[in-house]
């Protein structure tokens, strides 16, 4: 039994990942298509097998309701427009799974969890590096203790963007730059990896002056994250170099080095340890697994036995609260302290 979906937005992430992956599902079939574009919807819903009558436009968004074969909403917008594309979603009583960042402010989030709630239908947001076998096996071995108690990580996620125009360049529809759209990452996974929560924040940002690129929004966010048990977490995010997405755990007796950490494919997982007097460092392989069918599975599987998805939308709330202390602190050059959460560990 497959559950239908409706994706929301054709961009890049739609037809270049996201329609690619149901190919690799089990439990998820693409079932409907929303687009601004006709040409585009009727190319696409030729190749993926999708009737004519469920291709809609943004204006028949509201329609998906008479839709039987929709079970699942897939909200692959800019940031914007998650909350109002949302809650339409959750009133036309479908489920939603929401791309990350989750929306452009805490508030924003919580009237999206209220909605889905009033409306009883399940919210996910697509933290795919949460379903992604290096990055689960990473966590199994901090939690195991592998190599002693971990003490600090370091994380990067960067990339290079050249077009000014792009909605990712608009505070208005990214919300911020690098952080909310790649640091975001970091961010997630190491909450995800030590299964606890941030105490304080502490951020770093720069735009270079004069550059269109970064008119609007940070070029550049370092921040780093206390822990209990006093952990570090040192990261920093970039829209003006090279690609480098990696993380390294550093650990009483060993580190582990996952490269590729937030990439789609090619995750490489190396680590270094004293057993006895030697120092070892090895490769591990594991088989691989399209992280976005997994997630996709992942969440059909809860809609199907009416289970809660791993990343609902109150680890997305957590993040942007968490973001709005990152970007607080960058203001106000000073540490700010974040209010303990309750019960987010359950998720995980
Ligand atoms: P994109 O620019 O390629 O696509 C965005 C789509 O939204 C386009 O089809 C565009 O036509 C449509 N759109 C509708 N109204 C719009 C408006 N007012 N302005 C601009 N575009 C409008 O972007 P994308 O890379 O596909 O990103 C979409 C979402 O997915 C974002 O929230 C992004 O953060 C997220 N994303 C997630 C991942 C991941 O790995 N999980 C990767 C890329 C993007």
């Amino acid at each position: 039994q497959r559950v239908g979906y409706a994706l929301v937005g054709l961009g890049h992430l739609t037809l270049e990942e996201l329609l690619p992956a149901f190919g690799q599902c089990k439990k998820s079939k693409p079932v409907a298509l929303v687009s601004g574009s006709p040409e585009k919807l009727k190319k696409v819903a030729q190749q993926y097998d999708i009737k004519p009558e469920s291709c809609y436009s943004y204006a028949d968004y509201d329609k998906l309701k008479d839709n039987p074969e929709v079970k699942v909403i897939y909200i692959v917008l800019p940031n914007s427009m998650h909350a109002e594309y949302t809650i339409r979603g959750a009133k036309a009583g479908k489920h939603i799974l929401c791309e990350k960042p989750m929306a452009n402010s805490a508030k924003e989030c919580e009237q999206m969890i209220d909605a889905c709630k009033k409306a009883n239908v399940k919210l996910m947001i697509a933290y795919r590096i949460q379903y992604e076998p290096y990055n689960r096996e990473v966590r199994q071995m901090i939690r195991d203790n592998k190599y002693g108690k971990v003490k600090y990580i370091q994380a990067q996620n960067s990339q290079s963007s050249a077009n000014p125009d792009h909605w990712r360049h608009k505070k208005a529809l990214a919300g911020g730059g690098a952080l909310p759209d790649i640091g975001l990452y970091c961010l997630n996974t190491a909450r995800f990896l030590l299964g606890t929560e941030p105490t304080e924040v502490f951020g770093y940002s720069y735009s270079t002056p004069g550059n269109p690129l970064f008119k609007e929004i940070e070029e550049v966010m370092s921040w780093q994250m206390r822990f209990p048990d006093g952990i570090i977490v040192d990261n920093i995010t970039h829209y003006n170099t090279h690609d480098s997405r990696f993380y390294r755990v550093n650990a009483e007796r060993g580190w582990i080095h996952l490269n590729n950490a937030y990439a789609y494919k090619g995750q490489q997982l190396q680590t270094s340890h004293a057993e006895g007097p030697a120092k070892m460092e090895n490769h591990i392989t594991l088989s691989s697994k399209n992280q976005f069918a997994a997630e996709m599975d992942h969440f059909s599987e809860c809609v199907l036995a009416n289970k809660d998805p791993h990343t609902p939308g109150e680890e997305g709330l957590q993040d942007q609260r968490i973001m709005e202390a990152i970007y607080q602190s960058a203001r106000e050059g000073r540490p700010v302290k974040l209010a303990p959460v309750q019960g987010t560990d359950v998720f995980r």
